[in-house]
């Protein structure tokens, strides 16, 4: 089968909710992976940051291999050997008291909600149904019918309501905006300390430490959602430690398994993450012994390849390239560590077809909202892979599409 076959199926069998580029991969390594027809590309996406640590690494490959004919799953009616030594090392590693695991991102902000609205509760003393929690605009925490509630994407929400409610939407960087906002209801502010899917948007200097000091003051739980751009991606383990701070219940995925197997999960402190009694919360494959080795692993491969390190070098280096190769198409630029938002000007066309010119040219880049391309590859990247990538967007970004064609995308495929 080729290509197009595989294009056909997915159209005629497969619900049509995503928009993907038209390759379809076969096999991966590293930052590299293959598509059916053999073509090889570099991967600048890393599957929106969930293979931080490249594709079937192999330690991650051999963990998996162990552990699958060992043992599954036994629910959490019994017990595992491999949950509480990932327990205790992902406690240790990122330094909170608890962790709570899930499966996909948006179950864990699901939890940490949950966590809030009943520390607000039983610990902060709020009346019944009155718990409010401040989001932003321009936020991303996944899909589930709550999460998508206090969405202020228009496509998000519609045609999915009635929505939650409990939920306030302020300025996404407007430090007044929080703190007009606070009162005794507030349980917590939820946010994205860098927002991915808003296209690597970068808060004001000061601004997560203001938000520290406002629910310090109110009593109120700050809530980092570090799905996307925690575990490395911005050249700190977690984006919240670029402004030296620590909120109360920091939520991961993606990264947290190194693409192998969906895993999630909050972490917190004791007087937090203690609001949970037995039946209050759960599901069947949270904290199972495949996920927990794997991202036990995952984490272990962060530290010990010190990719953390190597995205904030790395991603220096490309943003400074980035910021000298002189485009015309380039509105704005911004990054950190290895994660990189291409704004393009309106009049560039919009993102997409750059992104196709790139996967004609070996490089698979995906646009986020309508003109920014994001750049995220595998923190292990080489610096020469690197440059590779950097070479051929430059390329299409400093090109003269004007004079040749209509769109990049038709002048690569011309
Ligand atoms: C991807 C993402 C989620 C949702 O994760 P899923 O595993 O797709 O449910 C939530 N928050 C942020 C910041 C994300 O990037």
């Amino acid at each position: 089968m080729k290509t197009a076959d595989f294009i056909a199926l997915e159209d005629q069998f497969g619900a049509h909710n995503y928009h993907p580029l038209d390759v379809v991969i076969q096999r991966a390594e590293g930052c590299w992976v293959w598509d059916v027809e053999g073509n090889k590309y570099l991967d600048m996406l890393a599957a929106y940051s969930a293979v931080n640590q490249g594709h079937c690494h192999p330690r991650l490959v051999r963990v998996m291999q162990e552990q699958i004919p060992q043992l599954t799953l036994t629910s959490r009616a019994f017990r595992n050997d491999k949950l509480g030594p990932f327990y205790q090392y992902v406690t240790e590693l990122t330094g909170f008291e608890k962790f709570l695991p899930m499966n996909t991102g948006a179950e864990a902000v699901e939890t940490a909600i949950k966590a809030a609205r009943k520390w607000a509760y039983t610990v902060k003393g709020v009346a019944e149904d009155r718990a409010e929690i401040l989001v932003f605009t321009n936020n991303f925490h996944g899909r589930t019918t709550t999460i998508v509630g206090f969405s202020t994407e228009d496509q998000y929400k519609d045609g999915f309501g009635p929505f939650t409610p409990g939920f306030r939407v302020l300025e996404y960087g407007d430090a007044d905006a929080v703190a007009a906002a606070m009162n005794e209801n507030v349980a917590a502010i939820l946010i994205e300390p860098i927002q991915g899917e808003g296209g690597i948007i970068i808060p004001p200097d000061g601004y997560l430490k203001h938000l520290r000091t406002q629910c310090d003051e109110h009593n109120a739980l700050l809530i980092m959602d570090e799905i996307q751009s925690g575990l490395g991606r911005t050249g700190k383990m977690f984006a919240y430690e670029h402004e030296g701070i620590r909120p109360d219940i920091v939520i991961v995925g993606k990264a947290l398994s190194g693409g192998f197997y969906p895993v999630s999960g909050i972490l917190a402190d004791d007087p937090v993450m203690g609001v949970f009694h037995p039946g209050d919360h759960g599901s069947t494959y949270g904290g199972n012994p495949v996920a927990a080795a794997v991202a036990m692993e995952a984490l272990q491969i962060l530290v010990e390849d010190q990719l953390v390190d190597r995205s904030a070098e790395l991603g220096a280096y490309a943003l400074d390239r980035l910021e000298r190769c002189g485009s015309p198409y380039i509105k704005e630029l911004r990054g950190r560590g290895l994660w990189i938002g291409v704004e393009l000007h309106e009049s560039a066309g919009g993102a997409r077809q750059f992104c196709e010119a790139l996967q004609h040219l070996g490089v698979l880049c995906k646009e986020t909202h309508e003109h920014v391309i994001r750049i995220a590859p595998p923190l292990n990247i080489s610096k020469e892979d690197l440059d590779w990538g950097l070479d051929h967007i430059e390329d299409v970004l400093t090109r003269d599409w004007s004079a040749k064609t209509e769109t990049p995308e038709a002048a690569i495929v011309a």
